[in-house]
């Protein structure tokens, strides 16, 4: 039986103790695949404000981008990231007796912004009480080495640094199908830099996309490992309501895969996985109202198990 290296097993041989990931939201935030700067809409199956239009007017004006001179909402930005941090903290120390924490920037693109406002923030996690370090999910062409300057110093004074690229396959043909945006060159001049920098990159990548097959969702896997990344975790892809892949999935274009072939070629990518990688992610699912299909993917508890069950029988202890 081979023991994967999940991130669980990662930070406890690294600190002594679990760690935690706390996700946080900030205000102000999007990504230039949604705002226009790249694409509108965004991903095919990102659900976005492209699709709310009950969103405030507000929270429409206030948007981040690269250029953004003055930012007046600053200081209501840190104060909402300590606050859902402290949340996170309380509910996870509780149920689990949590003692130490990631700072994870999760939702859309956090490096779209300007510096001042990302070190102002990313400073402020790497002091919240607790946390020893952050992870910034983002896009391989939204990042500049200014913050992967600043980022560097902060792992050389002991911080514990990620970023999350999304990555979700290697062929352009899928990325532009799916309106990513970027290309699979930019993806590996992006990681090769990042790494250079000493900064642990994980990626994130999607099994079951519009007109792959079995074979090009490996390629995809082995070459992140090949590109020696430090984490990974894997999707299933799944459509939500109010999606451009709703449409096409509604208008008969887009079928999902099923849970068989999922497990299926989730175990054949295990098993090609350099034992030091850590596997961060095994399935992912939506479970409310959001999801249009597939169905199994409405009980992500369940299908963590399932996934689990499908690496046990093949021989990996998730
Ligand atoms: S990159 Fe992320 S936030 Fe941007 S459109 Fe795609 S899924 Fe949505």
């Amino acid at each position: 039986m081979q023991e994967i290296l999940t991130i669980g097993r990662y930070f406890k041989r690294k600190f002594g103790v679990k760690v935690y990931k706390a996700p946080i939201s900030i205000m102000g935030f999007t990504c230039p695949n949604i705002d226009g700067t790249i694409a509108k809409g965004g991903c095919i199956y990102c659900e976005n404000e492209s699709f709310s239009p009950n969103i405030s007017k507000e929270q429409r004006s206030f948007k981040l981008n690269l250029h953004t001179k003055d930012n007046p909402h600053l200081n209501s930005q840190l104060l909402q990231l300590e606050s859902q941090y402290k949340k996170t903290k309380t509910k996870l120390a509780k149920k689990f007796n949590a003692k130490k924490f990631i700072v994870y920037f999760q939702s859309f693109t956090n490096t779209y912004a300007p510096f001042s406002t990302l070190k102002a923030l990313y400073d402020k996690a790497f002091e919240l009480e607790d946390a020893i370090g952050i992870s910034i999910g983002t896009r391989s062409d939204c990042v500049s080495e200014e913050v992967l300057r600043y980022l560097k110093i902060k792992k050389d004074e002991g911080k514990e640094v990620w970023i999350e690229y999304g990555v979700q396959s290697i062929y352009n043909q899928t990325l532009e199908y799916i309106n990513r945006g970027h290309t699979i060159e930019n993806v590996i001049e992006w990681i090769e830099k990042t790494k250079e920098y000493g900064l642990n990159v994980c990626v994130h990548v999607i099994f079951g996309l519009p007109n792959e097959t079995e074979e090009m969702m490996l390629n995809s896997f082995k070459l992140l490992c090949d590109l020696h990344v430090n984490s990974i975790k894997i999707h299933p892809l799944y459509i939500t309501k109010n999606t451009r892949l709703a449409n096409e999935y509604k208008s008969g274009n887009f079928t999902p895969m099923s849970e068989e072939k999922y497990l299926d070629i989730l175990v054949k990518a295990v098993q090609m996985m350099p034992k030091d990688i850590v596997l961060q992610r095994i399935t992912a699912g939506v479970p409310n109202d959001s999801l249009l299909a597939p169905k199994w993917c409405y009980e992500p508890h369940a299908q963590k198990n399932s996934a689990k069950n499908a690496l046990l029988k093949a021989g990996f202890l998730y």
